[in-house]
């Protein structure tokens, strides 16, 4: 018997001993191609050894100090890095673990950068749904996961939703979600006065499945977040550094002048890390940080023991050297259409088309989104459980996917990441699909098989071994 305290229960994971470029070996040589890197984490395949050597390094030199009384190299390095990579003006780093605390980190900063200001009646966070930004209280608030939220609601505090650009399902290109005119609704209803923040993932992680907005969304944003003092929080913790074809997901975006999108904050994790050490960064305009050094506080009133984590800095700028000297950014965008289109011909295949609604995304980001019902959108029903048929079933074919469920009204909707790491091969991406490929069409033909009639969709509960995320 196991004494460790699973993330799902009732079930035994696999043991995994050994990783090595896109695959995962188990305990009992079982071979896994890891097509979501994990949560979307592992932007440079795993067990690389250059990264092992700088964690090594740094632990036998300096590995923790507390980052209130102290400083580091490459905390340092590492902040220097970003603030180069980042637009300009957005230029001071701080540290932290997960992505989640990286998002409550940029909610108290623009709350205290109002307070700071003379303006404490700004408390109001516009967030979008679908939408994710993590798990704990503040960040869940924010996040559109009714399963995550039920338990913990009296707990929560208000966020208020607006609905996410979401082309696949949305009434057409001039649905106020679509266009960004929603943002502008909300901050009129809650009074501008009021209004501190409002948080995006600039394109969709699982919440949406890897939707793209329009190219003018975030002009549209950024203006309307001006016109009423609120600031902008780019929530890049899943698609940052290069996972989308650039550096920051933002970039894809400009305004009719051409000139970049900039948010006010942005979060930063997964990718950041390669999953070698936990690290996600908020990035600041240099602006808002000299608001809080003038300020009463003297810094931001946040602090936990692990900011500034001097080995784990040091895991992150070994894979950002690496994701620079491999050009994984570009390979990101390139080997990315190769994925994009290899994935799109499974709207075509015979054996599995059927079931498959959309298949969207860019660079190394893709979803495939399942329905019931292609000409009309219509979602299986959640009892069904489709997406944990197919994860469970890619799993027993060696294939790692990320699921996600409720992107369609809530509560139904069945859609898989993929989003492999940037070094894939195109050989391997060839794999991974194929492997899809069977997949989907061995779930399709047990469905079909299990109904009375022979035919899909029955809406009879199908009970899970791997339940979803
Ligand atoms: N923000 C986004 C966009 C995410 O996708 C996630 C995790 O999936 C988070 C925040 C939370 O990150 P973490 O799970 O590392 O706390």
């Amino acid at each position: 018997m196991s004494h460790v305290f699973y993330r799902k229960l009732g079930v035994t994971p696999p043991t995994i001993v050994r990783a090595e470029g896109v695959y995962l070996y188990d305990s009992a040589g079982k071979q896994y191609l890891d097509g979501s890197g994990g949560a979307m984490v592992a932007s440079i395949g795993h067990g690389v050894r250059e990264i092992a050597d700088a964690i090594a390094k740094q632990a036998s030199t300096v590995a923790y100090v507390n980052g209130t009384a102290f400083t580091t190299p490459p905390v340092e390095e590492l902040a220097d890095a970003l603030a180069a990579k980042a637009p300009a003006g957005v230029d001071r780093a701080y540290f932290l673990c997960s992505g989640s605390e990286a998002v409550e980190a940029a909610l108290k900063l623009a709350r205290q950068y109002h307070v700071e200001r003379g303006d404490p009646d700004r408390t109001v966070v516009i967030a979008r749904t679908p939408g994710y930004h993590g798990n704990t209280l503040l960040a869940l608030s924010a996040s559109a996961r009714p399963h995550y939220r039920a338990v913990y609601a009296p707990w929560l505090v208000d966020v208020m939703m607006i609905d996410a650009p979401y082309p696949y399902r949305a009434e057409g290109d001039d649905d106020p979600a679509m266009t960004g005119d929603a943002l502008e609704t909300a901050i009129l209803e809650a009074g501008p006065e009021n209004v501190a923040a409002f948080i995006a993932e600039p394109i969709g992680g699982s919440s949406t499945g890897a939707s793209v907005p329009a190219p003018g969304y975030y002009a549209r944003i950024r203006e309307i977040c001006d016109r009423y003092g609120v600031l902008f929080v780019a929530d890049e913790v899943l698609t940052g550094v290069g996972r989308t074809g650039k550096f920051f997901a933002l970039e894809h975006f400009s305004d009719a002048a051409g000139k970049p999108i900039v948010p006010d904050i942005i979060t930063l994790g997964k990718g950041l890390n390669g999953g070698y050490a936990p690290l996600s960064a908020m990035l600041a305009k240099r602006s808002l940080v000299d608001t809080l050094a003038r300020g009463k506080f003297g810094g931001l009133v946040h602090a936990q023991t692990y900011s500034h984590h001097a080995l784990s800095s040091a895991a992150a700028l070994a894979v950002l050297r690496y994701i620079e000297r491999h050009e994984l950014v570009r390979r990101a965008h390139e080997v990315g259409g190769y994925l994009q289109s290899s994935l799109r011909a499974l709207q075509d295949d015979a054996a599995s088309a059927g079931v498959v609604g959309d298949v969207r995304g860019i660079g190394m980001l893709a979803a495939v989104e399942f329905v019931a019902d292609r000409a009309t959108k219509r979602p299986f029903a959640r009892e069904r459980k489709f997406v944990e048929r197919i994860i469970a079933r890619a799993r027993d074919n060696g294939l790692v996917l990320w699921p996600n469920v409720g992107h369609a009204d809530g509560i139904n909707g069945d859609l898989v990441m993929i989003a492999p790491p940037l070094t894939i091969a195109e050989a391997q991406i060839d794999e991974l699909v194929e492997k899809l490929r069977t997949t989907i069409a061995e779930v399709v033909r047990a469905d079909t098989a299990s109904t009375n009639n022979g035919r899909m969709n029955s809406t009879a509960p199908y009970t899970a071994t791997v339940p979803v995320d």
